[in-house]
């Protein structure tokens, strides 16, 4: 796998590589571009003057983060805020073997500042908010570095998306994170192949048949045999990471794990009336 860092399937491995692969990310927080452009001003409320330790949001945008943890689907990682005492456990959807990845994470949920930085990132084109939403990505990562190894793949954009929009936001997002973890980022592997409809308005049924078959490993040689970090910026069906992951899988990658920034949780984003209902 010329150009590909092998990656060991052992659990083990991790303090010896990715672990100081995290560290020495960590020590070059600073020296990004993007922090070059717009340093030290929080992502959330853009309150500028932040200190170092925190450079990507204050305190107050920070408190109101809705982390993603336990209890979680084993698998898709869903959340179940309804119970917060049950242990994680497969989801209904999960049961059905739905999804070709095997494993999916999301730091946090999509709403409040979170949800505006990905908005003003992805259709403002504000590329500074870059590195903020890589360091929600850093600090889930730290919580179970070992799970998160492998190669990192951006689901990608047709090229007519990327012409439109001038850049690749997952791209970005595996481009900073590659650097902050010293990682693999292969961006010319997965091609989406076919012209597909914004996936706004579509349900989940209509978003499966909306990306099936859009996507194409181009050099499955450099897949074969390996470990794929799939990256997105937002999880809302997890169609379009499942779509991804079938054809890593079928071009021979021994495990796709899928991370985004954050995650749909309709549950959680009702509106103040509809929520004082339940
Ligand atoms: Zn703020
Ligand atoms: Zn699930």
């Amino acid at each position: 796998m010329m150009g590909v860092i092998e990656v060991t399937p052992s659990r083990n491995s991790f303090p010896a590589r990715l672990g100081a692969g995290i560290l020495s990310g960590l020590r070059g927080v600073g020296s990004s571009l993007f922090d070059l452009v717009f340093p030290g001003r929080c992502a959330g409320c853009e309150q500028g003057g932040l200190p170092d330790q925190d450079r990507f949001w204050c305190s107050a945008c920070r408190s109101r983060i809705q982390w993603i943890r336990s209890p979680l689907c084993t698998l898709c990682g869903k959340p179940f805020p309804k119970s917060p005492e049950s242990p994680d456990h497969l989801c209904g959807e999960c049961l059905l073997s739905t999804f070709q990845f095997d494993v999916a994470r999301s730091s946090a949920v999509h709403a409040g500042a979170v949800r505006d930085s990905i908005h003003a990132l992805k259709f403002g084109g504000r590329l500074h908010h870059v590195p903020a939403l890589v360091q929600l990505l850093i600090e889930y990562i730290e919580l179970a570095p070992d799970a998160w190894e492998g190669i990192i793949v951006p689901v990608p954009l047709h090229t007519r998306r990327l012409r439109q929009r001038g850049f690749n936001q997952a791209g970005l997002l595996a481009r900073e994170l590659g650097r902050r973890l010293q990682g693999t980022v292969r961006f010319d592997v997965l091609q989406r192949k076919q012209w597909t409809e914004p996936q706004t308005r579509l349900n989940r049924e209509e978003r499966l048949s909306n990306v099936r078959n859009a996507f194409q490993v181009v050099l499955p040689g450099e897949v074969k045999g390996g470990r794929i970090l799939l990256l997105d910026d937002v999880y809302t069906t997890g169609s379009t990471l499942s779509e991804c992951a079938g054809e890593l899988k079928r071009a021979g990658a021994r495990e796709v794990v899928a991370l985004t920034v954050t995650r749909s949780v309709p549950e959680l984003n009702l509106p103040p009336e509809a929520a004082q209902e339940i």
